[in-house]
């Protein structure tokens, strides 16, 4: 391996800080020097968390969305999707389902419901929190007013995934309809952020026109951004979207950057994605292997999980089903880890991992 590339991968390690043209080096870097990258961020993860993987009940609560982002399936421009929302009920079912399989976090997620929803999304926030106080509330239902993201947190919820998906303000206007502004998203992120949410961000490794200077500045704006949780998975065409012709992205360059946000970023919650795991039959453990600590089993009603498609074959049975928990406790067993059930929240409370990090490196 270079001594270039495993110094940089060390001083990451230590200082949780590189510049540009090292980010750049380790995204490109060959496969042995990946592995050894990787091979220390899976070190750190086991020093913070152990070999315990968080995990969250994703309840899809609709496909029903008013944007029409270029590479998604449930872009409203869309037209063989067919339209749900879950209603009231079928979400506390969905939850209490979860609940009794040991689930202490939910993630509602969904497209961009209608503005005057809000109320009703917070209704079902204060039911959730009322029901289950013992349990985490995230929510990832896209870009609203700082007042609706004020409103949810107020009813209860804790957490927002708001991927960024792309901090060039130039490859955000490929993938997204020019009434789309990256302003307006990174304005939401800091909204949230102010209102106190655990606050997600990330992207989709490998979209269409995306460039290794584009990652760079995604993990800049990440190292600046401080998120409690990074949300990256690969991107995945959909045969009805104007993207759909465009390649996959790779579990390579995906598990690096899981490396890469691990070493930066010891404490952050890094989901191993459906997305990765969809793209390669050994996604969720390789994801793992690379430092991710949380997975998000799907507690949707089975019979409406086909119609959030937001991109060709996506999984939504077996291990990544709530009710395939079984099979995902075996395969995580398969390279030692196991399901911690708490809530998971973003503690930053290991003062000691800093000083164990310089002395192991002394
Ligand atoms: N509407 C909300 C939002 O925009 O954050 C939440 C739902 S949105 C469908 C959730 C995430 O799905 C997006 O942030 C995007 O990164 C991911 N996604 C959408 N289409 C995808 C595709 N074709 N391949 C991989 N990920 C995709």
């Amino acid at each position: 391996m270079s001594q270039a590339i495993s110094t940089l991968v060390d001083t990451l390690r230590v200082t949780h800080h590189l510049d540009g043209d090292a980010y750049a080096a380790l995204l490109t870097c060959g496969d042995d020097e990946a592995e050894s990258l990787r091979r220390q961020a899976r070190e750190v993860a086991q020093q913070v968390f152990g070999h315990a993987i968080f995990v969250r009940g994703l309840v899809e609560l609709t496909n029903v969305c008013r944007n029409d982002c270029l590479y998604c399936g449930i872009r409203r421009s869309n037209t063989a999707v067919s339209r749900y929302t879950l209603t009231r009920e079928q979400v506390m079912a969905s939850c209490g389902q979860g609940y009794r399989l040991g689930f202490r976090t939910f993630v509602l997620q969904g497209g961009e419901l209608p503005r005057a929803r809000a109320q009703w999304v917070a209704d079902i926030v204060a039911d959730i929190r009322s029901t289950w106080p013992d349990c985490a509330i995230t929510l990832s239902l896209g870009e609203w007013p700082r007042e609706a993201y004020a409103l949810w947190r107020q009813a209860g919820a804790d957490r927002y995934l708001l991927r960024h998906e792309t901090h060039n303000a130039l490859h955000y206007a490929c993938l997204h309809p020019s009434e789309m502004s990256q302003a307006n998203r990174l304005q939401c992120l800091d909204h949230l952020k102010a209102l106190g949410y655990q606050v997600g961000t990330g992207i989709m490794v490998g979209s269409p026109g995306q460039t290794v200077a584009h990652l760079v500045e995604d993990i800049q704006y990440i190292e600046q951004l401080r998120p409690h949780m990074v949300g990256l998975g690969p991107f995945v065409p959909q045969h009805d979207t104007p993207l759909g012709h465009h390649p996959q992205g790779s579990a390579d360059l995906t598990t690096r950057l899981y490396a890469i946000f691990r070493l930066m970023m010891p404490h952050a919650l890094i989901p191993s994605t459906t997305a990765l795991n969809t793209i390669h039959p050994q996604g969720r453990l390789l994801g793992i292997q690379a430092g991710a600590n949380v997975v998000m089993p799907n507690l949707s009603p089975p019979d409406m999980r086909a119609h959030y498609a937001l991109y060709d074959g996506k999984a939504a049975t077996a291990a990544e089903a709530a009710e395939g928990i079984e099979q995902l406790e075996t395969q995580l067993a398969t390279i030692g880890y196991h399901i911690d059930w708490s809530r998971g929240d973003y503690r930053n409370d290991n003062e000691s991992l800093v000083t164990q990090n310089k002395a192991s490196k002394a």
